[in-house]
């Protein structure tokens, strides 16, 4: 029987027991071409995502995280079809949509939503707020009238002046620009919204106001999130479960508690170490673990495990065989791709 995870309150799955989850992904690839040669003889496809997997529930948040360039954006960005998948499922609501064409994926597109970094880029400075957050809906066959009313109910709904609604972007602060992106991205009233480093462009103060927004949305609109970021701290806070990337591919994956309390992959632990700690005794004694060098280029990654030229653990197995996403921790829903997970 499926259940909800344990630390999701059954109102805010909204789920019937056994109901299927919102968002099946399964081994999901990208390839970009290779870079051509001075010769011009074209190199092999770069993988920037190798073979990702996981599922979401219904008002269920998973936190995406790692460094820069693991992968974790583009995967969102193939889950809301903004890039087409090289291979792989997405599952939505039970049906396939990775390899849709843009006319059958329009149905699905006022589901599965987006918001974007850096929010005064992502809105186009030459639209009123009124054109931004009703465009979407005017795509949809929205009247005029009724796609500026619900964008002046949506303002209400993200903290924004109605009264404002005339504005254009460079009117605004970097918070109120994101909460454009919000209620932009609410406008379809999707069931899914991917947060791509949704506060990371913003200042610390912000970050805090935008995150407390994104909550509530979720939990009063039943949304479910994927939310991107490289800030441990903020995805510990908003997410139910945490995947943590490494050069395209999920290395832990699992209930943020368990993941933070006793990461088992020496990855998560170079990364949660790195954490500053609330408590500045706690900090004093903490042990940083370094990671080696810079991750590797997904142009080439290592043979075996891709972390190994950076892990102190690395043993002669890691080097030739790949390590499998398997449960480290008997009885935990909690997946770690290594040979010798653990402290
Ligand atoms: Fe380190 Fe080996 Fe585990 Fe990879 S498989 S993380 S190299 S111990």
């Amino acid at each position: 029987m499926t259940t909800a995870p344990a630390d999701i309150p059954e109102a805010r799955t909204g789920e019937e027991p056994g109901t299927p989850p919102l968002l099946a992904v399964t081994d999901l690839t990208m390839a970009f071409p290779g870079r051509r040669s001075a010769t011009g003889r074209r190199g092999a496809p770069v993988k920037a995502v190798d073979g990702v997997s996981f599922t979401l529930r219904s008002g269920e948040t998973l936190g995406l995280v790692g460094e820069s360039g693991c992968g974790k954006s583009t995967t969102g960005r193939m889950l809301v079809r903004l890039l087409e998948p090289t291979s792989g499922s997405i599952r939505f609501e039970g049906q396939e949509i990775a390899r849709l064409s843009p006319g059958a994926m329009r149905p699905h597109r006022r589901h599965l939503q987006m918001v974007f970094q850096d929010p005064h880029s992502s809105l186009n400075p030459r639209q009123t707020v009124a054109r931004i957050i009703s465009d979407p809906l005017l795509v949809q066959g929205w009247s005029a009238a009724d796609a500026r009313a619900r964008a002046a109910e949506l303002m209400e709904l993200t903290g924004l002046i109605p009264e404002h609604i005339n504005r254009y972007p460079h009117e605004f602060s970097g918070g109120q620009a994101q909460r454009i992106g919000i209620a932009r991205s609410l406008a379809t009233s999707p069931r899914l919204v991917v947060a791509d480093e949704p506060v990371s462009a913003l200042d610390v103060s912000v970050q805090a106001q935008i995150v407390n927004l994104m909550e509530r949305l979720r939990d009063e609109l039943g949304l479910s999130y994927v939310f991107i970021a490289h800030d441990l701290s903020v995805v510990k806070r908003v997410s139910d479960r945490v995947a943590v990337m490494y050069l395209g591919r999920i290395v832990e994956i699992g209930d943020k508690h368990a993941l933070y309390d006793s990461p088992q992959h020496p990855y998560t632990r170079a990364l949660l170490s790195a954490v500053p700690l609330p408590d500045p005794a706690a900090e004093r004694r903490r042990e940083r673990i370094t990671l080696l060098g810079d991750p590797p280029s997904p142009a080439s990654p290592p043979p075996g495990c891709s972390f190994h030229p950076r892990c102190a653990k690395a043993q002669e197995v890691c080097r030739t065989e790949r390590p499998l996403l398997r449960i480290a921790v008997p009885g935990e829903a909690r997946e770690v791709a290594c040979h010798f997970p653990g402290d």
